[in-house]
C-alpha cells in the first residue's frame, strides 16, 4: 500500500475523532469493540453520529474489520495510522501539501511534502513488515500479538529512533537532513537536493571521498556510533562548486556526505558491534572497488582501534541519546530482532527486488472486511499534489 491521501479533505472533525477513538482503544484492544469506540470519541451527537464516522472511515480502509471476530469492532489500518500522522503535522504546519512519493525503500516510504510557504520536505513513512515474513522462520516475543498490531509498534518505534538520532547527530555537528517533525510511524525532515552515492558513476577524486566516509564511520564511533547500513544508497553526495579566482580555471567542486537512514544505528558497546562496523566499512570499500575501481592503500579501520577512541577528542557519547528519549531496553531489542528478520527476508528475496515484493501489510491470517485496497499496488499512477493543510478560511469541517 502507500499513501493515498484523496479522502484526507473530506473527513470530518467527527471522523478525525472516532479515527482517534479507535487508535486509542488499539492499545489494549487488537479489536476495538464499537461501544469502546463510542465512548472514546466522546462525540455530543452520540452513537449515530459515531456509526456514520465509522462507515465513512472503514469505506476508506482507514478502520477495518476482522474475520472471524467474535464481536463487533474494529481496529487502525496501516492507511489510517498514515491518516493520523499526517493530520499531526498538518496541525503542527510541517506538511501542507503532499505530493509524489520518491522512493519506496524496504522499509519506508519516502514522499515529498511541503510546508504552506511551497518549501519542500521528505516525509519519510515506516513501514516495517511490509515484506513478506514467510520466508522467515519466525517466532519472536514482538509477532506474540496481533501482527497489525505489533507491525504497526515496531514501525513506530522505527521513527522515534531514527528522529531521535537525527536530533543527537545534528546537535553533534554531522550533516543530516535536519529534523523538522515526528508522528506516530513518521517522520518529517529537509529534502537534501543531492543524489545517492549510488547515482555517482564518477569523482574526481575518489581516495578523497573514500578518506571522507572512513572518518565519517570513524566520527561516529567516536560518538559511541555505528551506523548499521552504511551503503551507497544512504549516503547522499552534496555538490557544492566554488568559482575559481582566476578566469581560466576550472570550478572546485567540494563533495559533502549527508547521511541517511538511523533505525537500524547501534551502539559501540551492542555484543555484535564489530560484526556491524566491520559490514559498514566492507559496504563502502566493496563500492568503491565495484564503481571507481579504487583500492586503499591501507588496511582498516578496525574495529578494536575504533573502539579506543570512543568518548575521545571532546566526543559526547551518543548512543544514550535514545533511552534519554525513554526508548526502554525492550523497545530497542524488539526494533533490532524486526530489522534483522527484515534484512534476512530481504536478503532471501535476492537483493534489490525484494522493495517491489511485498505482502499487504495485513499478513495472510488477518483479512479485512470492508477495506478498499484497489490502487495498493505498485506500477499504478502517484496521486498528483494533494492538499491536505486547511487554509484559514477554509470551513471548520473540513480542517485537518
Ligand atoms: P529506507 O529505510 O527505506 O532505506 P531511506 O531513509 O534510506 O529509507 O530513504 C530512501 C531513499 O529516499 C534514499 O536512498 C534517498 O534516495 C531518498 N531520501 C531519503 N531521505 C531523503 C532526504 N531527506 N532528502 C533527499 N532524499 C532522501
Ligand atoms: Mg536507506
Amino acid at each position: 500500500m502507500f499513501l493515498d491521501t484523496k479522502a484526507m479533505r473530506h473527513l470530518t472533525a467527527e471522523d478525525w475523532k472516532v479515527l482517534a477513538a479507535v487508535e486509542q482503544g488499539t492499545k489494549n484492544h487488537e479489536l476495538v469493540p464499537t461501544p469502546l469506540i463510542e465512548k472514546l470519541s466522546r462525540l455530543r451527537g452520540g452513537a449515530s453520529g459515531v456509526h456514520r464516522a465509522i462507515s465513512t472511515l472503514a469505506k476508506n480502509g482507514l478502520i477495518g474489520k476482522m474475520k472471524e471476530a467474535k464481536y463487533d469492532g474494529y481496529r487502525l489500518t496501516y492507511g489510517g495510522l498514515d491518516y493520523l500522522a499526517l493530520h499531526t503535522h498538518s496541525q503542527r504546519r510541517h506538511v501542507y501539501s503532499v505530493g509524489s512519493r520518491i522512493g519506496v525503500g524496504k522499509e519506508s516510504d519516502i514522499m515529498i511534502v511541503a510546508d504552506e510557504t511551497g518549501t519542500q520536505r521528505v516525509l519519510k513513512i515506516h513501514r516495517l513488515g511490509r515484506i513478506s515474513f514467510r520466508t522467515v522462520k519466525s517466532n519472536r516475543d514482538y509477532l506474540r500479538k496481533n501482527r497489525t498490531g505489533s507491525w504497526q509498534y515496531l514501525s513506530r518505534l522505527a521513527a522515534t529512533k531514527e528522529f531521535a538520532f537525527m536530533q543527537a547527530l545534528e546537535d553533534a555537528g554531522f550533516t543530516v537532513p535536519h529534523p523538522i517533525g515526528h508522528s506516530r510511524h513518521t517522520i518529517v525532515m529537509t529534502l537534501i537536493d543531492a543524489p545517492p552515492l549510488r547515482q555517482i558513476s564518477s569523482v574526481p577524486d575518489s581516495a578523497a571521498l573514500y578518506s571522507e566516509l572512513i572518518e565519517l564511520l570513524l566520527r561516529l564511533a567516536r560518538h559511541g556510533l555505528i551506523h548499521g547500513d552504511f551503503n551507497e544508497f544512504n549516503i547522499l553526495i552534496k555538490e557544492d562548486k566554488t568559482p575559481s579566482s582566476t578566469p581560466d580555471a576550472e570550478p572546485t567542486t567540494a563533495l559533502t556526505p549527508v547521511l541517511i537512514d538511523f533505525p537500524q544505528m547501534v551502539s559501540m558497546d551492542h555484543p555484535n558491534a564489530e560484526m556491524y562496523f566491520d559490514r559498514d566499512v566492507a559496504c563502502i570499500k566493496t563500492f568503491f572497488l565495484r564503481r571507481f575501481h579504487f583500492t586503499p592503500t591501507k588496511p582498516g579501520p578496525f574495529y578494536a582501534d575504533a573502539r579506543k577512541t570512543v568518548g575521545k577528542d571532546g566526543a559526547r557519547r551518543l548512543d544514550a541519546a535514545l533511552e534519554a528519549s525513554g526508548f526502554t531496553k525492550t523497545m530497542a531489542k524488539d526494533l533490532e530482532a524486526a530489522i534483522r528478520d527484515q534484512q534476512e527476508a530481504v536478503a532471501s528475496k535476492g537483493g534489490d527486488e525484494a522493495g517491489s515484493d511485498f505482502d499487504d501489510e495485513d499478513g495472510e491470517d488477518d483479512e479485512e472486511e470492508g477495506e478498499e485496497e484497489e490502487g495498493s499496488g505498485d506500477g499504478e499512477e502517484e496521486p498528483s499534489v494533494v492538499i491536505i493543510g486547511g487554509s484559514q478560511d477554509a470551513s471548520k469541517d473540513s480542517l485537518l
